[in-house]
């Protein structure tokens, strides 16, 4: 059948050719590359090498100039610090760390680094006890096996914990960037856990290594995607590219606000799997001072409590850099970023100054934003599932048309596991790769 209809079609020449419905037209045509990765981030890159390996053609479209996604260190401030991921979590399995071993970039366990935390209460320094109670029993309630877990959100999953509510909250701010109200408990009990190790150098130029040498066309954004002949038809403004399979690594954030066009319309599982999944708001501003360290040792934290939804965390000094980090997630993070970058930056300084005094007023240099939320290439930290949507992530993994493969760390990781995360990604980048191979 399908040697018929190409023979007739070169026997009938270009106008014949043209002349076909586009589904019989693609039997003719070469495709530029089997496989098409949009997305040069952590899973984008995985699945590139995983394609070399496999011994597939492929190209990396990307929106951005540079390549790395959300895992970028950043140096504008005179030393390293990374503005995305920070943690190679689950070190024992986690791509990630192999990769950083087979190029020799040192890493270093996390534990080794923090100093001590101190807590402060609108700039009033208060007793870790109450708080790290509250926190304790959130923890061993969220630790728990999934099986006992439902899918509703933090905040049901703590009823009648008591002083849970600022530990439940802590947690999703903090660790998912998004309310407590918003995040399904049981999508967090999957989560893997492990050791923690740290790329000193930095997790987003580890990343930016092992893309060197890819044949990635930076500042190309995909605007749509058509599956509905042979192949996948990619869009971009600087032309048309025409694969055999794609593997889609789009952050859920733009997906979800409609940043491509697909042809057909995604099938309603994809599509529902999107609706099932959103987007934190976990946020950094990097601080550089001239050296003084305000009697604060390297390595300390710095625990902000601005009201019941809102808290900062300052990272001191980090690995004995003249740099603090500050950490915000959920609505305080989008209210904050939505200042923009220089405000953002005098509000959240504002805070250290309660914290360590006027002095830090004379000793600051500059400072920089990372507000992913509002960044239209990401549009968010990382997914979470929404309470009652814990199937969201599975639903999204599903291929399209056999030839469509959304990987990225929303489907990261055996039973998502590794979802949120660099490795995650990888790791679905990777697996989605193998499938693209066979298609
Ligand atoms: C503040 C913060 C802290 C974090 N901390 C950690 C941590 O400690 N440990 C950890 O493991 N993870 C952490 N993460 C999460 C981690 O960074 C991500 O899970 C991971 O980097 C996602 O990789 P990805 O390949 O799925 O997506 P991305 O890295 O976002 O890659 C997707 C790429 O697609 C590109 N793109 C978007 N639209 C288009 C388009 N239309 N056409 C072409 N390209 C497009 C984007 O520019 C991007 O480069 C953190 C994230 C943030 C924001």
């Amino acid at each position: 059948m399908t040697r018929s209809i190409s023979r007739r079609a070169l026997i009938g020449g270009a106008s014949a050719a043209l002349a076909l419905p586009y589904a019989l037209r693609a039997q003719t045509a070469a495709f530029d590359f089997d496989v098409a990765i949009v997305g040069a981030g952590s899973a984008g890159i995985a699945a590139a090498r995983e394609l070399q390996k496999i011994g597939r053609t492929f190209v990396i479209l990307e929106s951005r100039d540079r390549v790395g996604g959300r895992t970028f260190t950043d140096t504008s401030l005179g030393a390293p610090f990374d503005a995305g991921a920070y943690y190679i979590h689950w070190a024992e399995r986690n791509p990630w760390r192999e990769i950083a071993e087979d190029l020799r970039v040192p890493v270093i366990d996390s534990s080794t680094l923090n100093t001590g935390s101190r807590f402060f209460d609108n700039g009033a320094a208060t007793e870790r006890g109450g708080r790290r109670g509250g926190f304790q029993n959130v923890m061993r309630l969220f630790d728990t096996d999934e099986g006992d877990v439902p899918d509703v959100s933090f905040v049901e999953r703590i009823a009648g914990l008591g002083d849970g509510a600022g530990g439940a909250s802590a947690i999703a701010r903090m660790a998912l960037g998004e309310e407590p109200e918003n995040v399904s408990a049981l999508d967090y009990a999957r989560l893997w856990s492990g050791d923690d190790l740290i790329v000193p150098s930095g997790y987003g130029a580890l990343v930016t290594r092992y893309a060197d040498g890819l044949d990635v066309k930076l500042s190309t954004p995909v605007t749509a995607i058509d599956t509905s002949g042979a192949g996948v038809l990619l869009d971009t403004p600087k032309g048309r590219i025409r694969a055999r399979a794609a593997i889609v690594t789009i952050p859920v954030g733009v997906l979800k606000a409609g940043g491509v066009r697909f042809t057909p319309a995604l099938p309603e599982a994809t599509q529902a799997g999107l609706d099932g999944l959103g987007m934190g708001a976990l946020t950094k501003i990097g601080l550089k001072f001239d050296g003084n360290r305000f009697g604060l040792k390297p390595g300390t934290d710095l625990w902000e409590r601005l009201g019941p939804r809102a808290s900062i965390n300052f990272e001191c000094w980090g690995f004995d850099r003249d740099i603090v980090i500050a950490y915000f997630g959920g609505d305080h993070a989008r209210d904050i970023v939505g200042h923009g970058e220089r405000d953002a930056i005098a509000l959240v300084f504002e805070e250290f100054v309660k914290l360590v005094g006027e002095d830090a007023r004379k000793s600051f240099q500059r400072g920089v934003m990372h507000g992913w939320s509002a960044d239209p290439h990401s549009l968010g930290c990382y997914s979470h599932a929404l309470p009652g949507h814990a199937d969201a992530r599975a639903k999204l993994a599903q291929p399209v048309a056999e030839r469509l493969f959304f990987a990225g760390e929303a489907t990261g990781g055996e039973g998502f596991g590794g979802a949120m995360t660099a490795g995650g990604a990888a790791l679905a980048g990777r697996e989605a790769a193998r499938a693209a191979a066979r298609t």
